[in-house]
């Protein structure tokens, strides 16, 4: 059950209202990176939460003090709504990535909007505010999927740097070297929650990052911060692939 104590709710509203009137400037429906030109990171989070395993990973990022964003699916919200309110109290940011992580091409085009309605309102339910982030399950989405999105209010996260973390037999190491890899100014780096391995690599590769002389911020504060949407013909050949699968 969410906490109902007064203070406590009074404290999350607060949390909330700079993601909720930052996300209110945000003007394009689509990201697939940062601004190039500016050593700015954006550590997302997929698919929580997951229980004990996403608290680790909130009290690692709470020690190094890096803000991220989570893309949490609603179905997995409601088993643990105290998890969705520890993600806002710790100053990072929410996003919709839709209620059964079901990927959207392959369903009904009608039942589209209620994948992601469905999860604004248990979003909304638990912390009080919607996101306007959405990032879409596996990355799948076309033209018609787009247009429902924007529709719907919200901005297309994709990303520029994925290390594949979930595949079988990922090691720590190996997602810290494949996240320096493909490490560009303006990287949205695509991570899941709940995984040890990867709540075993950040510490590592946010060292490594921040000693690039970059500055961790969420994905609203990426966009604020930079020029949002970027034509894919501008960007580095790794970033086309990524965004374009
Ligand atoms: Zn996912």
């Amino acid at each position: 059950m969410p906490n109902r104590d007064p203070e406590y709710r009074r404290l999350l509203a607060l949390a909330l209202q700079d993601d909720v009137e930052r996300q209110k400037g945000i003007r394009v429906s689509r990201v697939i990176t940062g601004d190039p030109s500016q050593r700015l990171a954006a550590l997302t989070f997929d698919d929580g939460p997951h229980g004990e395993k996403t608290g680790d990973l909130l009290t690692v990022l709470r020690r190094l003090r890096v803000p991220a964003t989570f893309f949490v699916v609603g179905k997995m919200s409601l088993r643990y709504p105290n998890l969705i309110e520890r993600i806002v109290l710790d100053g990072h940011e929410l996003g919709n990535h839709t209620y059964n992580h079901y990927r959207l091409p392959q369903i009904p085009l009608s039942e589209v909007a209620g994948e992601l309605n469905r999860t604004r309102d248990v979003l909304t339910g638990i912390v009080g505010a919607p996101t306007r982030l959405f990032r879409p399950p596996g990355g799948e989405y076309n033209d018609r999927i787009q247009k429902i999105i924007a529709q719907e209010g919200y901005t297309n996260m994709l990303w520029t740097d994925d290390p594949a973390d979930y595949k079988l037999g990922r090691t720590a190491s190996r997602i810290t070297e494949l996240v320096m890899r493909d490490l560009t100014p303006g990287a949205i780096i695509l991570l899941h929650s709940g995984l040890p391995e990867t709540t075993k690599a950040v510490p590592e590769f946010v060292a490594r990052i921040r000693a690039q002389g970059y500055t961790f911020v969420t994905c609203s504060e990426l966009i604020q911060r930079g020029n949002g949407l970027l034509h894919l013909q501008n960007l580095p050949a790794h970033i086309s692939r990524t965004a374009a699968s």
